[in-house]
């Protein structure tokens, strides 16, 4: 089991009062699993995937990803644990403007011991997964926003994690290049990746090998 939440609550303090996201949740992500995770806006979506990818911590239970307690790690464990286990693909593909595309698939590998040539070939070789190595020297500005995603995903994925964690990936994007993402995405968990993505999208959730529904908690 790649992913395991037990028992996982969440609740937010504001001034007005609080919100529970995530009350008892359990999920379990197998290895090369697919989810899909939907639910209406404020169900704790982004939570959850901030959970899993040890951006946010919960208020009660456990999360185990890959084999690594994430309660068990400091601040710093914690961060040297995402750099090399998980990857994030955002709604916005924030990538860096002046960079052309394989400049800013090596980003993350900037972090690694790797020489400046292994860095390239690395790079070279998640663009060419995502079908963009023709496109390797032009800037973002160059590229359609599907182009785009797929050079984001390509950078979630250059430095190995086993685990990509997506936030609505598909949602800026017209059918057909939101299609070639989804692919994309299936084609990676059966690579051997676990995938969990967040989507409002039905038909992007068709794409998963599962799908789980958050609800409303009070
Ligand atoms: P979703 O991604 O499903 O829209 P989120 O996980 O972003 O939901 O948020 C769930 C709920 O928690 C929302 O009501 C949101 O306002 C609240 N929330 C999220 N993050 C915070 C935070 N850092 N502080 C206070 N409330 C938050
Ligand atoms: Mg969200």
């Amino acid at each position: 089991m790649t992913i395991q939440l037990q028992n996982v609550s969440k609740r937010y303090y504001a001034r007005y009062g609080s919100t529970s996201v995530l009350d008892g949740f359990d999920l379990e992500v197998g290895s090369r699993e697919f989810v899909a995770v939907m639910g209406p806006s404020g169900s704790g979506k982004t939570t959850l995937l901030n959970l899993i990818g040890g951006l946010d911590r919960p208020d009660t239970g456990s999360v185990c990803v890959a084999g690594t307690r994430l309660d068990e790690l400091d601040d710093n464990g914690l961060t040297r644990w995402r750099a090399r286990t998980v990857g994030f693909v955002f709604q916005s593909h924030y990538l860096m403007p002046m960079l052309s595309a394989v400049d800013n698939v090596c980003l993350p590998l900037l972090l690694t011991k790797l020489s400046r040539k292994e860095r390239r070939l690395r790079a070279e070789h998640a663009l060419d997964l995502v079908n963009l190595m023709d496109r390797a020297h032009d800037k973002p500005s160059q590229l359609s926003g599907g182009q785009q995603q797929r050079v984001g995903v390509a950078r979630a994925i250059v430095a190995g994690a086993p685990v990509l964690l997506c936030d609505e990936p598909t949602s800026g994007l017209d059918r057909a290049a939101a299609d070639s993402i989804l692919e994309l995405l299936r084609k990676i968990s059966q690579d051997g990746r676990t995938i969990v993505m967040v989507t409002h999208d039905p038909h992007a959730a068709a794409y998963a090998d599962r799908r789980l529904e958050l609800g409303v908690t009070a």
